[in-house]
């Protein structure tokens, strides 16, 4: 049968790009559909932005240090209107680059919400297409619960675009959103209260990490309401958003932001026309390779919500188009991925937390640990310390966690991955040299465990 062509991505985020660039090059014929914006979540609303206001907001204790290192600062302003602009500037220079990758493969770009009406079939506009695979790449959208007065709040999509800073703003949620909108927005000068319906944020990263990070948000002065969520919004005459709380408190805000996680994009997207199943969250339930139950239905990235990070999308849509029109020698490894949160400061970690590994080890688990103040702080004068630790598997050695809280520590636990996939033990930590004077080198020196290995 003769297909319009080989592949028709629906989505041009991080893994539908990839997979129609790399699918291209290796001589498919592709098309590749895109109803917004090229570039997805992580260029247009999320990775990108995220990562330019992180930079805006660091200068506010840059400043501060600055002058315990003799610079006579000015009170410095902050133009929020400036920062958007710029922001929207380098967005639309990245769309256009991403719109050249596409086209210099020979990728044909699709403007426009591509619904697939049967298998192998797909109407974009008033055309229908044929595809001997389709890849569904569409992402995820931020979920907000069901409330009384949930049609008053903001998600991260509209946070990058505001008109102006407010004065106080309530974020809730305690992933990886809430806790980098909480840093950025307090540094800005905002207001800021993160509220969290458990005990503490930061759920399935290491202990260390959630503490340390809750202890130095307090002392900069961003207010942490756990254990409490939101009953319902009403929004008074004055426009100010009255919040009551689920244990009979009040707050008054000018904003309120949901970071409270994300929904695959599957709605109306006509995958009810093939054989291809949902799971209960919207979900395309795929295998190892990628494929539905329909065997031409592919899908990758947020929408088949495995894990939602830029890099694993990348790697995923290399895979499948290694598998589809390459050497079908390529499979996806979800071990060991290393992430960072943006917060302040940052969280690198890779590995498995101290609980896992102790449920998964037992008492062949040993824990090194160190929390510090960092040099530049001891002229500088914030509060900001950095955590080290590594967890290590006693009887192989192997180090099988590693978790950072400070200064870059996303750039600085990037390579201490390569060395955990390599097999690295913690001999090899320790017969490393270190770079001094340096955060880093502290994960070279860690020599006492926190508690011998043979005690958990
Ligand atoms: P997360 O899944 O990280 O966190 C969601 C948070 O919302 C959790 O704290 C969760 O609580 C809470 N929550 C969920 N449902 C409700 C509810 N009904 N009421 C109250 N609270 C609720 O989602 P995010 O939105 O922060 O981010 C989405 C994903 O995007 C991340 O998981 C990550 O994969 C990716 N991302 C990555 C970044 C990075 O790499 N730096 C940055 C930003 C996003 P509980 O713990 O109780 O479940």
């Amino acid at each position: 049968m003769y297909y319009d062509y080989d592949l028709f991505v629906i989505g041009a985020g991080s893994g539908g790009v990839r997979c129609a660039r790399v699918s291209a090059q290796l001589g498919a014929r592709v098309a590749i559909a895109e109803q917004q914006y090229l570039g997805g979540t992580c260029v247009n609303v999320g990775c990108v932005p995220k990562k330019l206001f992180t930079y805006a907001a660091n200068f506010h204790q840059e400043y501060h240090a600055a002058k315990g290192f003799g610079w006579q600062v000015t009170r410095p302003e902050f133009d929020w209107a400036t920062l958007v602009e710029n922001k929207n500037r380098e967005i639309e220079r990245l769309n256009g680059i991403y719109q050249d990758l596409l086209e210099n493969a020979g990728v044909e770009l699709l403007n426009g919400r591509a619904i697939i009406t049967a298998p192998n079939r797909v109407v974009l506009g008033d055309r229908e297409y044929t595809a001997r695979y389709i890849l569904v790449a569409t992402g995820s959208t931020p979920y907000v619960p069901e409330f009384p007065g949930n049609e008053y709040v903001i998600t991260s999509n509209e946070a990058f675009y505001l008109d102006r800073l407010p004065e106080k703003i309530v974020i809730v949620g305690g992933g990886f959103i809430a806790v980098e909108f909480a840093g950025i927005f307090h540094q800005l000068g905002v207001e800021t209260h993160l509220l969290y319906r458990r005990e503490l944020f930061l759920r399935g990263f290491d202990d260390s990490l959630r503490e340390n990070l809750k202890e130095l948000y307090i002392k900069q002065g961003i207010h942490l309401h756990f254990n409490t969520d939101v009953k319902r919004i009403a929004k008074s005459d004055e426009g100010h958003l009255d919040i009551e709380l689920n244990n009979g408190n009040q707050m008054r805000a000018s904003l309120v932001m949901y970071a409270t996680g994300r929904r695959p994009n599957t709605a109306a997207l006509g995958v009810e026309n093939t054989a291809a199943r949902l799971a209960d969250n919207g979900a395309i339930v795929v295998n190892d390779q990628f494929q539905s139950d329909d065997s031409h239905l592919y899908a990758l990235g947020d929408v088949i919500d495995r894990v939602a990070l830029t890099p694993v999308a990348t790697a995923e849509a290399m895979v499948l188009a290694d598998h589809l029109f390459g050497s079908k020698t390529k499979s996806m490894d979800y071990e060991n991925i290393p992430s960072a949160v943006f917060s302040n400061p940052h969280i690198g970690t890779v590995g498995l937390t101290e609980a896992q590994a102790r449920k998964n080890f037992g008492k062949e688990v040993a824990v090194y640990e160190s929390n510090f103040r960092p040099m530049k702080e001891t002229l500088g004068g914030g509060v900001n310390r950095v955590l080290t630790k590594l967890i290590v598997h006693t009887a192989s050695d192997r180090v099988i966690g590693c978790h950072m809280l400070g200064d870059h520590a996303g750039e600085i636990i990037q390579g201490f991955a390569v060395a955990m996939r390599a097999g690295a033990t913690k001999a090899d930590f320790d017969n490393t040299l270190g770079i001094h004077p340096t955060a880093a080198e502290e994960f070279v020196v860690l020599r006492e465990a926190n508690e011998p290995g043979d005690q958990t």
